[in-house]
């Protein structure tokens, strides 16, 4: 998966969650629906979380950071390399 991909599943997770949420919050009397949103953006950020992470050192970076071509802040290994 490259890193367009990467951002473009994890952020639509987080909208996704963020849009269910918001419905729940407008729409729903309970906050059951509120609740699934929320657990769906915590979902997004683990993807996150579990995606973006340094070919080099393996530490988490952030998802904006994680430009082809910068370096890694722990081990200023270079990003963008690792295989597809
Ligand atoms: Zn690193």
């Amino acid at each position: 998966m490259d890193m367009k991909k990467k951002q473009l599943l994890s952020g639509a997770i987080m909208v996704i969650g963020i849009l269910v949420a918001g419905l729940g919050a407008v729409y729903f009397q309970g906050n059951e629906v509120l609740f699934a949103g929320l657990i769906i953006v915590l979902a997004g950020l683990i993807v996150q979380d579990r995606l973006f992470r340094c070919p080099h050192c393996g530490k988490h970076i952030r998802a904006g950071d994680y430009i082809p071509g910068n370096t890694c802040p722990h081990c200023s290994g270079k990003l963008g390399d690792e295989k597809k």
